[in-house]
């Protein structure tokens, strides 16, 4: 008998389909036989089996004729924010409910390019605003982790990352904006990393705050996340953002020698709100690396406590602007009116979800003449001093040890959520000042709760090295052992 298809990791899918133990063919009808199954985790919005399969013909014609690419035939999920090509891309949103994009994202025309399949797009928090995927309009995602009660799978990546989790796709794309690669990842006890700003375009990327938002990949484990990442970074002269670096080989990192590297633990990060199995569970990483001969090192990152406050001015302003093209006319979804403006008026009603609104609305205030001096300038000014705190504490250390996430998964509908965005927001303690600062920054399962939950650590390395954060992410992988639900 053939060993489950879906248990394999990227790497050990790649030296299957190169020693010719199992085809292409093979290997994306047991993803897509998974992914039926799978249907309850609600993870895809749109299932595009025949698509899968008719890539997976031709990555076999390579493998035959010893012609094989970097990803030939691995099945991969893809957040419904990239557009892709004649496949539908909703944002999650109503008011993209019939979208479908004449053209290609830049990050999954580079997968394609690589030869990676795709087996459909997923579900995700409406235009990535959120931390459970509960704003989504096509229903929260449930985490794959779940005991009695349906728990998120978290946000905005949270399609990705229980997809991932339970072995409905080899690899998913995610994108990362103040957490969204992070935090579902460590909800679903999968590896994902958002890159440094600038290292993959955002180009065919539905724009949400694009001083932040970044694309990464989300994986079972550190060595998947390397061989995606490679696939997907690169200068992209369509993004005037993108950097134009040379993209290493991030595999060539795993299991260097961490001996003499500094880790940096940052004080401010004992919040109030964090978790005790958490705080634990950050010790004993410490220690793991420590074992190891890395130094721990005690940092301060000052500004800290205006990291959330800060990025829900800008994030919110640059949303606002941004989703200013969503008019019923353009794209998507038009809701007709008795004059122009309430077509307009009409359309975006219906169309965006409470959540959008709300960002839309506190976006719009704060770049209001008036209130722009008072909260959008001074976020500004925050923002470069927390950028600030960064590059003074990368002076005594290389990473960055940190939890991903104050707790574990939550409950779909929790009411305290629910009662006050706010709650919500603080979840993205750990996550928004990294996003901030535009610094590489990796979360990777640690252990499980007492409840059998997966908790997640970070990983925060210096701009644009992202080597720093894969060896440590190595060996700490390597130490914790964490066993993979799939
Ligand atoms: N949870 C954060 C928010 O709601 C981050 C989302 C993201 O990274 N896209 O904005």
């Amino acid at each position: 008998m053939m060993t489950d298809l879906t248990e394999l990791t990227i790497a050990e899918a790649r030296e299957g389909l190169k020693n010719k133990k199992f085809s292409a063919t093979e290997l994306n009808k047991a993803y897509i036989a998974a992914m039926e199954k799978g249907r309850d985790y609600n993870a895809y919005v749109t299932e595009t089996p025949e698509i899968a399969l008719a890539q997976a013909e031709e990555s076999d014609k390579r493998y035959l004729s010893g012609q094989a690419k970097d990803l030939d035939g691995i099945p991969l999920g893809i957040k419904d924010l990239f557009c892709t090509q004649n496949i539908r891309t909703t944002a999650c949103s109503k008011i993209l409910d019939n979208f479908v994009p004449p053209y290609e994202s830049t990050v999954t025309a580079h997968l394609k390019d690589a030869g990676a399949t795709f087996l459909g797009k997923l579900n995700m928090d409406e235009f990535a605003m959120g931390g459970s995927n509960e704003t989504s309009a096509f229903g929260p995602v449930k985490n794959p982790w779940s005991k009695n009660i349906p728990l998120v799978a978290g946000g905005s990546s949270g399609g990705s990352a229980a997809a991932v989790a339970a072995g409905i796709c080899a690899g998913a794309t995610g994108t990362d904006t103040g957490g969204s690669i992070r935090q579902p990842s460590a909800y679903c006890g999968v590896t994902g990393i958002k890159p440094s700003y600038g290292r993959c375009s955002r180009y065919g990327i539905m724009a949400f705050a694009s001083s932040l938002d970044q694309a990464g990949p989300i994986a079972k484990d550190v060595r998947d996340c390397a061989i995606l990442l490679k696939n997907m970074a690169g200068f992209d002269a369509k993004d005037s953002t993108s950097v134009d670096a040379i993209v290493p080989d991030f595999e060539k990192f795993l299991g260097a020698d961490i001996k003499g590297m500094k880790i940096g633990i940052p004080k401010e990060y004992r919040v109030e709100g964090l978790d005790a199995e958490v705080a634990a569970y950050w010790d004993k990483a410490a220690d793991m690396l420590k074992a190891r001969g890395a130094e721990i090192v005690e940092i301060s990152l000052p500004h800290t406590k205006y990291a959330l406050a800060t990025y829900y001015i800008i994030a919110p302003a640059e949303a606002s602007s941004n989703l200013a093209r969503y008019d019923g006319l353009r794209y998507g979804e038009r809701v007709n009116g008795k004059s122009l403006d309430d077509m307009y008026i009409n359309s975006r009603t219906q169309g965006f979800g409470k959540e959008v609104k709300r960002r839309i609305m506190i976006g719009t205030y704060v770049l209001s003449a008036g209130y722009y001096d008072a909260y959008y300038l001074k976020a500004q000014k925050v923002r470069r001093l927390i950028w600030q705190d960064f590059r003074d504490a990368f002076e005594k250390c290389d990473v960055i040890l940190t939890p991903t996430a104050p707790t574990a998964a939550f409950a779909i509908g929790d009411k305290e959520m629910q009662k006050n965005p706010i709650t919500m927001w603080l979840n993205d303690v750990y996550t928004v000042a990294v996003s901030l600062a535009g610094l590489p920054a990796m979360s990777l399962p640690i252990g499980l709760n007492k409840d059998g939950l997966p908790l997640g650590m970070q990983l925060i390395g210096k701009y644009l090295d992202e080597e720093s954060v894969f060896k440590t992410a190595s060996t700490l992988e390597k130490d914790a052992a964490f066993k993979r639900m799939k």
